[in-house]
């Protein structure tokens, strides 16, 4: 396909000549699409303008008319009932987009093409039109800038220069407005880039740095207010012999389910972060020992309850050990972390699959 070519394919995989003209209007459709003010809601910044226009022309319509595939679109209006312009056809701002010029008529009713915009002229009582083209920024007539009235009335050089100042301000909101979203889709871009950096991507717990740092603003909390803070690390049971006997993939379909269960079973304040391979640290802000203690055995008992589903659909047994420890109100995170791991050492001596806390 070779549009510039003036060649192109038809969906049916014949092939036809392509008129320049045929061309352009792709392209001019284009252009209107990528405005992005079809069907959207509506923008005071361009019903600012065709008031502002209404009012100086003291006209009894003025739009900004967007001209699409097989409509008119009112992407602004005042004196209209509503936002569908019909037809492109049938309006004349449908010739001011395709002959990419100016257009003043002043009693519609009485011109020869009126029968064409018979329709209109009755619907809306039309008599007087003018209409400029509004162009994109490479240059596509996109739509027009039209004021109306229910009168016949007189239309000067100066008026219509006054016209084409008003349509000037409709392109610059436009190329504003298309600017603005483009800029607010690059931050949203960003946000989600930045919250991916902190996110494990298997698991969809906070990495390893991001808990840490979690753990260490928690922690400084909890030795300004004297508040509570305890944290437990939770390694899984020979998950060795996962990866193993099933595969990694496996493994890693048994690290995503765990984390997803750890997850039910914590409350909305509480971190999940993967501290190593198949280690997690989970911190739990404004709680004490006991606390902490009953919270671990709620995670432990979500683990091994209920069996895990392997790639290849075999039902395993998997369980976790896990060691607890409260902030003793002075040590610092290495010392903390130091202590449930201890905890979590003892737990996987005494046979796994438990939790035990740091005293
Ligand atoms: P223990 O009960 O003593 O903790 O035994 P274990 O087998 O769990 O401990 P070990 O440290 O010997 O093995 C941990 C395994 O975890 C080895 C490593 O390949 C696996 N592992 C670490 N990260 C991943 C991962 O992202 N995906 C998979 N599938 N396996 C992982
Ligand atoms: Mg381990
Ligand atoms: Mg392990």
């Amino acid at each position: 396909m070779s549009i510039g070519g003036q060649v192109y394919f038809r969906c049916d995989g014949t092939e036809r000549a392509m008129k320049k003209s045929d061309f352009d209007e792709l392209e001019r459709l284009k252009a209107v699409q990528s405005l992005n003010l079809l069907d959207q809601p509506e923008e005071e910044r361009f019903h600012r303008i065709t008031r502002l226009a209404r009012q100086h022309f003291r006209a009894g319509i003025c739009a900004v008319t967007l001209i699409d595939k097989e409509r008119a679109f009112y992407v602004a209006q005042e004196g209209l009932k509503n936002r569908d312009g019909g037809e492109r056809q049938k309006t004349p701002c449908n010739k001011v987009v395709m002959e990419k010029s100016p257009f003043v008529v002043a009693d519609l009713s009485k011109e020869a093409r009126s029968s064409l915009y018979r329709g209109l002229v009755d619907r809306l009582d039309l008599h007087f039109y003018a209409g400029v083209p509004l162009l994109s920024q490479d240059g596509h007539a996109v739509g027009a800038f039209c004021i109306m009235d229910h009168k016949p009335r007189r239309f000067s050089r100066r008026d219509l220069e006054s016209l084409a100042d008003f349509a000037a301000l409709v392109e610059d909101q436009m190329t504003l407005f298309r600017t603005n979203r483009t800029q607010r889709e690059l931050i949203s871009q960003l946000e989600r880039l930045r919250v991916r950096a902190f996110i494990d991507p298997l698991t969809n717990v906070w990495n390893r740095g991001a808990i840490f740092d979690l753990l260490g603003r928690e922690l400084e909390r909890a030795r300004r207010t004297g508040n509570h803070l305890s944290i437990c690390l939770l390694d899984l049971d020979h998950f060795k012999s996962v990866n193993d006997e099933f595969g990694h993939q496996s493994g890693d379909k048994v690290l995503t389910e765990f984390c997803r269960r750890l997850r039910d079973n914590v409350r909305s304040y509480d971190s999940i972060g993967r501290y190593g391979g198949e280690e997690f640290l989970v911190v739990f802000p404004e709680t004490d020992a006991s606390k902490a203690l009953s919270q671990a055995e709620r995670m432990r008992r979500s683990i091994s309850k209920q069996d895990f589903q392997l790639s290849d659909g075999t039902e395993k047994t998997i369980t976790v050990s896990i060691g607890v420890a409260t902030f003793d109100g002075e040590e610092d995170i290495k010392a903390l972390i130091e202590r449930a791991d201890k905890a979590l050492y003892r737990a996987k001596n005494e046979g796994r699959n438990r939790t035990v806390a740091d005293s």
